[in-house]
């Protein structure tokens, strides 16, 4: 917060004016909305213990109420589960799940005693110290996603401090919440905070911390309500009561918002509501372009839970199950736990075809426990399918269970990560392996499941005519394909203007891998988040992609961008962004048509 702006919110409250100063703060918009209301500020006022020296005699006591302290914890946490179980579904739930593992590492909680014994000293501080030194570690880890879950070891941590001590429902904002609609300030919020929030009043949120994967960023899209993180000092800037509208598509909280301010907003909200509904009106209807050219659109996912969005956003299957994310959590998941998951999802949707990426390990993806020197440069190294290829025990266990869930639906196998035909071969010498297997041991499987080739590496780009011949569809991962061809880190900052997807070289990877699926018979698709992009829809039909594989909550408008598209009307323009050579004008191009298409939807 600059001191201009503080000054200004101390001046308005000095002068208690009639009409208040309206201020203005900015910061990032993670959830779309506009709310006004009075704002609830959450202080971040947390004792830390101190170290309290103890008798030796008084050892056991303490490690008993630690015990009971725990045991509570574990209790609420629980409760919580259930609670956001029923209210928001099992995606959200299994937030408490990961608590309840903080809660239950024999290392942490031998630590902890051994901590009371050593120095001697109250459970609380020997508890708090052992925590703390935890989440530092995870802190100096620098990775966004690790960094924002720091939030919920804090959160467990603090919640069984408050239960040692003895305090009320601490860790959570129960028992303070105003009775009216509001909108919630904190420094950050943590899973519990949201667990114990009346949802109906909560009308929006503002955190000083936090990225669009936190999770303040996750429950305020799931609740459809605007979230601004990244606003500096709201303690300082702001109080409990003011009166405070949030603008959740310019990032903007604006404090006492002056008559011509709430009418301008208000109108806003009038024309995007419109929109909105408008955009939903069509969720069932056909997805093709004026002139008739049918789009598949699916959706792209990372759990199995987030299948209740595949079929509330009606996507047509999903086109992208990354499935590497079990694999990331501390335990190796079983045939017969990937059998019983693959197996619901593929039941689910059925008859919608499911296409799951085998394992797509390495890279900024690694598997825990795995051993040896980190590589130098892991998003060349032993990623994707090579690494598959070489861990064949782990890859076989996965295409049995993906086997064996074709049993349920339509199942596809995607390998990522292709860099040449051999790879396809040999991937596809395994599957029939284990499709021998499980016929040997009587259990059924569709023996016609589809076969398919992710092209994110230009080498499989530029061969696909010699790939197509293999395989039953080609599903184009852009992100890669961009990192890769232009040699620009995907989640590199400082290289971040340099990644740019409609560069002419990704235009000519993307029409000579169409070209190649078209002259073999089989359908090519987008699984890259290009295919979210509303601007580029145009180029994408304009390149021939029969599929278009976004996250379940962009399906709604990108079927609304493609039904305003004229299929023919865009591959016209092909040759003549292939004389571009900037990649901005190429956008600019695509930006155009989508502009007349659908210029209510553009941001
Ligand atoms: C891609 O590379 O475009 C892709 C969809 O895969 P991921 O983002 O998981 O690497
Ligand atoms: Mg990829």
């Amino acid at each position: 917060m600059n001191a201009g702006v503080r000054d200004l919110v101390q001046g308005a409250l000095m002068k208690e004016e009639t009409i208040r100063k309206e201020i203005r703060m900015q910061g990032s918009a993670v959830s779309s909305g506009v709310a006004h209301a009075k704002v609830f500020l959450r202080g971040k006022t947390f004792r830390e213990p101190v170290r309290e020296p103890i008798e030796a005699s008084e050892i056991a006591r303490e490690r008993e109420r630690l015990e009971d302290a725990l045991t509570l914890t574990r209790r609420q946490i629980r409760e919580m589960y259930e609670k956001v179980l029923v209210e928001l579904g099992a995606e959200h739930a299994a937030i408490f799940e990961a608590h309840l593992l903080v809660l239950e590492d024999s290392t942490v909680l031998k630590q902890v005693n051994d901590a009371i014994e050593s120095e001697v000293t109250c459970a609380d501080y020997a508890f708090w110290s052992v925590m703390s030194r935890y989440i530092e570690a995870l802190r100096a880890i620098d990775d966004t996603y690790l960094s924002e879950r720091v939030v919920d070891i804090e959160d467990v941590s603090r919640r069984v401090l408050s239960n040692l001590r003895g305090d009320a429902a601490q860790g959570g904002i129960v028992g303070k919440q105003p009775t009216e609609p509001f909108i919630l300030g904190a420094h950050d919020l943590t899973p519990s905070d949201t667990a114990a929030l009346d949802r109906k009043l909560v009308l929006g949120f503002i955190t000083e911390v936090g990225g669009t994967t936190s999770h303040t960023a996750i429950i305020a899209r799931s609740l459809r309500i605007p979230a601004i993180v990244g606003v500096p000092d709201l303690e300082g800037c702001l109080r409990s009561g003011d009166d405070v509208l949030l603008d959740g598509y310019g990032g903007l909280v604006i404090v006492n918002p002056s008559e011509a301010t709430r009418r301008s907003y208000q109108r806003l909200q009038e024309e995007k509501g419109a929109i909105e509904q408008r955009v939903l009106d069509e969720r069932d209807a056909d997805c093709e372009t004026l002139d008739g050219k049918k789009i598949v659109l699916s959706a792209n996912i990372e759990f199995a839970e987030e299948v209740e969005d595949v079929l509330s956003f009606n996507a047509k299957g999903v086109g992208l199950f990354r499935t590497e994310f079990a694999y990331l959590e501390s335990e190796r998941p079983t045939e017969e736990r990937l059998t019983e998951e693959y197996g619901q999802v593929v039941a689910s949707l059925n008859p919608d075809l499911v296409i799951f990426r085998t394992v797509d390990l390495g890279g900024d993806k690694l598997e825990p426990g795995r051993s040896g020197e980190p590589e130098p440069n892991p998003f060349l190294g032993w990623r994707g399918i090579r690494y598959c290829l070489q861990r064949t025990e782990l890859f076989e266990e996965q295409l049995r269970a993906l086997l064996r869930a074709s049993a349920l639906g339509k199942v596809g196998i995607m390998f990522p990560l292709i860099s040449s035909v051999e790879e396809v071969i040999e991937g596809k010498r395994i599957l029939e392996r284990c499709k021998k297997q499980l016929s040997a041991e009587g259990v059924s499987f569709d023996s016609e499941v589809q076969v398919g080739a992710m092209i994110e590496v230009p080498s499989a780009a530029v061969a696909a005519d010699l790939i197509a011949p293999e395989v039953d569809f080609f599903s184009i991962g852009t992100n890669d394909l961009v990192q890769y061809s232009l040699a620009v880190d995907r989640i590199n900052e400082s290289v971040a203007h340099l990644y740019q997807p409609t560069h002419p070289a990704i235009l000519r990877l993307i029409h000579h891998t169409a070209k190649a699926g078209s002259e073999n018979g089989i359908w090519v698709g987008i699984c890259g988040e290009m295919a979210g992009d509303l601007n580029l829809i145009p180029l994408l039909i304009g390149l021939g992609m029969d599929e278009l594989s976004v996250a379940p909550s962009q399906v709604p408008l990108v079927r609304y961008a493609i039904r305003k598209l004229d299929a023919k009307v865009c591959a016209s323009k092909v040759s003549d962004w292939f004389k571009l050579a900037d990649p901005e004008e190429i956008y600019e191009a695509t930006r155009a048509i989508a502009l007349s298409a659908y210029p209510e939807v553009l941001g």
